[in-house]
């Protein structure tokens, strides 16, 4: 997801002499977004794209923190449901009440989006298993889309060892993580635990 045209402060785009690692071509575009995030400070997003077949990798940088943190939002009305959400490539987001975990792994983006955007994310990934148990996966969706309208009270956890990813409400519980419990954050693809 590109983030919000509201955020951003200034475009550069170039062109780097590295190889596509989908299918070769070289060079790659390069687009380094400065933005101006709200509580945060400066962030700098960074995009790698090939022209030929599509490959894209992005990743956010926050220049103002770099300690392992964990932020917690309890969501309790719909207005907490458009609370922004900076998640760089090291960020872990967990929502215990719904089942979700979203984890770092090959397949995971940056993003700077709302709570709704990342339950309409994990809304996207349910329905693509729809035929593996049509009722289970039904009933979840079913439990998301309450969710996203407020009508469910729910906690989202964001933790990141390198300090890149942020929950921007002044209701958020900012915490720091030992070095062991950063050390704990897993790495892998989206997960769901069994609803
Ligand atoms: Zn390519």
């Amino acid at each position: 997801m590109e983030p919000e045209s509201s955020l951003i402060k200034s475009v550069t785009e170039t062109k780097v002499e590295q190889e596509c690692p989908a299918c070769g071509h070289r060079p790659l575009e390069s687009i380094m977004a400065v933005l101006e995030i709200p509580m945060l400070g400066e962030g700098l997003e960074t995009t790698l794209k090939c022209p030929v077949c599509g490959f894209k990798r992005a990743d956010i940088i926050l220049t103002e923190q770099s300690e392992p943190v964990r932020y917690t939002l309890e969501v309790e009305s719909e207005e907490d449901v458009d609370t922004r959400v900076v998640r760089s490539t090291s960020g872990t987001i967990r929502i215990p009440e719904l089942g979700i975990t979203i984890e770092p792994g090959p397949a995971s983006e940056s993003f700077v989006s709302n709570i709704e955007g990342i339950l309409m994310r994990v809304r996207d990934v349910l329905q693509g298993l729809e035929y593996e148990d049509e009722e289970m996966v039904r009933k979840r969706i079913d439990r998301i889309d309450e969710a996203r309208k407020g009508s469910v009270r729910f906690t989202v956890i964001l933790e990141d060892p390198y300090g890149n990813s942020a929950i921007l409400s002044e209701k958020a519980k900012i915490e720091g993580l030992s070095q062991e419990e950063a050390k704990k954050l897993r790495k892998g693809e989206m997960e769901m635990e069994p609803g």
